[in-house]
């Protein structure tokens, strides 16, 4: 197969049908329509073979997770998925490849009715970048840099088992049998928050998606906020799978572990009752885990009320050793 035996094979059949896909793949560029009154909301990531995935990794995972990552940054805006680009590098044409990686890509596209709309194909290391686009009523989309002193902090879900994952994988971490599949499932499947960053759009001051650790992320919002924050580590909520380990692995993983793409996000303590039907409806866990502080600096207190440092914060791709 060449590059545009490919594109037509893999691509230009993607299953979404938008109205708002004035013109998709096929010609130089997409026309995509922007809804009246509404902020078009733009990000992109960039996933790479060795780096962000194993070499040998599952196909369908891979394109499950490259647009998972994309979908929890529009989550953490509060905006509306609505089309994404596929720029895809790989040393050779190999069917079975792309096909696992299209089933994985189009079962999450489906399910959020994100359309693909264009893209590039090239030969290289595999290489994946996607570029999703949505939208959010005008300025009202969720920032990092809003949080404000007395909000509460929240967190989704639950924190830790990507990075227990990982850590099974890379044979650093003996785990239970009974709970393998299921942090190598939150390690490889991740399940971006869209529904929920929507819901909390109107209530929430600020919002991130931890992608890098809640410490490091949460540390965003607070470096562009221009405040600081307690947290309480007994607060932080941990899985069955996490508790199993807990002895051995520590605090680090909720911490510091990166790869989990649930959302943390403020409000103040009066919206806590309306947050707490949201999630219920959702079926989703949210947890108040710590409090906005006028003083910078993030502070972090164990059981006992003593402060904790933590070994290491979270995932930085050039940090120098
Ligand atoms: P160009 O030469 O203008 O870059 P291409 O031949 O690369 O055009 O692409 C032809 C069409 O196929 C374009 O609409 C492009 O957006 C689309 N396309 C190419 N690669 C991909 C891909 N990996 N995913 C989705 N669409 C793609
Ligand atoms: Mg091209």
């Amino acid at each position: 197969m060449n590059e545009f035996e490919v594109i037509r094979e893999f691509f230009a059949r993607q299953p979404v049908a938008r109205p708002d896909v004035v013109l998709g793949i096929g010609d130089d560029a997409a026309l995509l329509g922007v809804p009246a009154g509404q902020e078009l909301v733009v990000s992109t990531d960039l996933l790479v073979s060795g780096v962000h995935f194993a070499d040998d990794a599952e196909a369908e995972s891979i394109g499950h997770k490259a647009l998972a990552v994309n979908l929890s940054d529009l989550a953490a805006m509060g905006a509306t998925p609505a089309w994404f680009t596929l720029n895809l590098s790989m040393p050779s044409v190999e069917v079975k490849w792309i096909e696992g990686f299209c089933r994985g890509l189009y079962a999450l596209a489906g399910r959020y009715q994100v359309a693909l709309v264009g893209g590039d194909t090239t030969r290289g290391p595999v290489t994946i970048g996607i570029q999703i686009m949505g939208f959010a009523p005008a300025g009202k989309a969720l920032r990092r840099s809003t949080a404000m002193a007395g909000d509460r902090i929240y967190v989704t879900g639950q924190i830790g088992d990507a990075a227990l994952g990982l850590r099974l994988l890379q044979g650093g971490l003996q785990i239970p049998e009974a709970f393998r599949a299921s942090v190598l499932a939150r390690l490889h499947r991740p399940e971006p928050r869209v529904d929920a960053g929507l819901k909390i759009r109107d209530l929430a001051t600020s919002c991130i998606d931890i992608s890098d650790g809640l410490a490091a992320d949460l540390g965003h919002i607070l470096d562009a906020s221009g405040v600081g924050a307690r947290l309480e580590l007994e607060r932080l909520p941990r899985s069955p799978a996490y508790a199993s380990v807990f002895d051995v692995a520590g605090w680090e993983p909720a911490l510091a572990g990166g790869d989990d793409y649930e959302l943390c996000f403020t409000a103040p303590a009066a919206h806590e009752r309306e947050l707490v039907k949201i999630f219920a409806a959702l079926g989703l866990a949210c947890t108040a885990v710590g409090e906005i502080e006028a003083q910078p600096g993030l502070r972090i207190f164990d059981k006992a009320g003593a402060l904790y440092q933590p070994v290491k914060t979270g995932f930085d791709h050039f940090r120098r050793v």
